[in-house]
């Protein structure tokens, strides 16, 4: 029989695919199960990636539409060719994946196309993509990093995702025209991303969010109301407090429509909102199906997650977990680090991740980012500290640019000035907020950034005087 692997990670995505490498380039031999086709993940193939090459071409076109003019480029009549913006998205996820696919090779990790099954804590079935026929593969460690998957709209009050009438982020990746009305169910990060394309491409789009803001968890409050207030103005309609109670197919002007019932989240009377496209965005859950785990005896919580220690154990012997599908944020980033890291306790017993440093990035215009504490939560863990605010408007670049919505904020920690927390709403924000990752990383205080030179013009300043703000005072406001 052949040498079992000394890792096998079951999942492709950004999660596995990275602990792939790592482990490959610690010398470890290395090989990694996915069945769908192609590496990468969500994040690659249906999430991070395609949503970005999305929101990149529809904010051009926005601007070409209604900006351009202003800034004295006259393009004439501007319009959509949305089989070609399609085409331009699906191109950037092929060459990402087939980037992943000449990594494998060039570290020597071998890359199984098929689905993964434990036939015991050290034997993994694999069922092959080509064929069919099964193969096992033998190994000391595992890890799994099979992520999550949309979550559908509980109790069947709405119709069941199609993809085309009834969406997830998937279907509204690949629309095939742009729908006169659409309905978001949930005011999250998915919702508010890919609401913000179609609206910008010519959709009358209406979010649906059960709770008083959008956003998602972890966003500071004062940022989300200053966010909502801009997708407002930039024509998205919400309706907050309120619950999506049912959904139901009908006849309308341009054919499949749904009308979508709804009622204020504390009961009250039932609205009917009606739309061409409803996409289904109130977050995703673990997935692990078909993984056989309860034969095997690994964890899993009452929400489906795979339960882990600090060193990413569960609760079987050599079988390690990373990513979507276990504890902590659904993030790329956050499943990136946890590869690591687990690689690393496999081959040396030591890693690390630090959770109170990994940041969130809305991919909007502007955009939103923060890392740390919000002052809600700084409040309730009755930690004084002190705010600094910079508003872009004051920033000289953001001013050149013509493009000065939002603010940065800072929140250090009154005794110490050390950075507790970062919330930037504005251009750039998602490059911005490295700084303030790094800052906490090296526990900086506000003065520290306050007294680093920053180049100028750059939006950066802004980062630096919402410091001096925090610290001392800032020169431009
Ligand atoms: P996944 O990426 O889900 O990968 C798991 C892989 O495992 C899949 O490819 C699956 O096919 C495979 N698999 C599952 N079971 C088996 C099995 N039994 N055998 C073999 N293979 C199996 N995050 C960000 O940080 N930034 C963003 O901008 C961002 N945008 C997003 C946009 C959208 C629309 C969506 C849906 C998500 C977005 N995310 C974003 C979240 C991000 O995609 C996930 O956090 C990330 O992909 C999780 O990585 P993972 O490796 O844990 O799992
Ligand atoms: P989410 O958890 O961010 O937001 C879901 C929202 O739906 C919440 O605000 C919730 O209150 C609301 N909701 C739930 N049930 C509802 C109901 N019945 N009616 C109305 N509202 C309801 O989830 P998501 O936006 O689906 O995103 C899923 C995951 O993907 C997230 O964990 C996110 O981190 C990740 N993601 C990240 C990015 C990014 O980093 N830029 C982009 C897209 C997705």
């Amino acid at each position: 029989a052949d040498e079992p692997y000394d890792v096998v990670v079951i999942g492709g995505g950004p999660g596995g695919y990275v602990a792939a490498i790592k482990a490959a380039q610690l010398g470890l031999r290395t090989a990694c199960v996915e069945k769908r086709g192609s590496l990468g993940g969500t994040c690659l193939n249906v999430g991070c990636i395609p949503s970005k090459a999305m929101l990149n071409n529809s904010h051009l076109y926005h601007q070409a539409q209604h900006d351009f003019k202003k800034r004295g480029i006259e393009v004439g009549e501007v319009s959509l060719n949305l089989p070609t913006m399609l085409a331009a998205k699906d191109s950037s996820v092929t060459g990402l994946t087939k980037g992943v696919e000449f990594l494998f090779k060039q570290n020597g990790v071998t890359y199984v196309k098929g689905t993964a099954s434990f036939a015991s804590p050290t034997e993994i079935s694999v069922t092959l993509n080509e064929d069919n026929s099964k193969t096992t593969l033998t190994t000391k460690n595992t890890i799994i990093a099979t992520g999550s998957e949309v979550t559908p709209f509980p109790g069947g009050a709405v119709p069941d995702i199609d993809e085309k009438v009834i969406i997830s982020s998937t279907g509204a990746l690949s629309l095939e025209k742009v729908p006169e009305k659409m309905v978001v169910i949930g005011g999250g990060v998915i919702g508010l991303e890919l609401g913000s394309v179609w609206s910008r491409l010519g959709a009358e789009v209406t979010v649906v969010e059960f709770l008083g803001g959008i956003g998602g968890a972890g966003i500071d409050e004062e940022v989300a109301k200053n966010f909502q207030k801009l997708l407002q103005k930039q024509g998205l309609k919400f309706k907050l407090n309120t619950k999506v109670v049912g959904g139901e197919r009908v006849q309308g002007a341009n054919g499949d429509a749904v009308a979508v019932k709804v009622e204020a989240a504390k009961g009250g009377k039932e609205e009917e909102i009606n739309a061409d496209v409803v996409l289904v965005a109130i977050g995703r859950r673990p997935y692990t199906q078909g993984l056989n785990l309860e034969a095997i005896g690994v964890e899993v919580d009452n929400k489906g997650r795979i339960v882990i220690d600090d060193q990413f154990n569960t609760s079987v012997k050599g079988i390690k977990c990373i990513g979507d599908v276990t504890f902590g944020p659904m993030l790329a980033h956050k499943a990136e680090e946890e590869g690591i890291a687990a690689v690393e306790y496999i081959k040396s017993g030591h890693g690390h991740v630090n959770y109170a440093a990994i940041p969130s990035v809305v991919y909007t215009h502007p955009e939103v980012a923060w890392v740390g504490k919000t002052e809600q939560d700084l409040k309730k863990e009755g930690v004084k500290y002190n705010v600094g605010k910079f508003n872009f408007t004051a920033n000289s670049r953001a001013k050149t640019n013509v493009d000065t919505e939002g603010f940065v904020k800072i929140l250090a920690e009154k005794e110490t000035d050390r950075i507790l927390g970062v919330h930037i709403i504005g251009p750039n924000a998602g490059e911005m907020i490295a700084e303030g990752v790094l800052a906490m990383e090296y526990g900086a205080s506000s003065e520290d950034v306050a007294r680093t030179t920053h180049a100028h013009p750059t939006l950066s300043e802004a980062f630096k005087e919402a410091c001096m703000a925090a610290s001392s005072k800032p020169i431009h406001s």
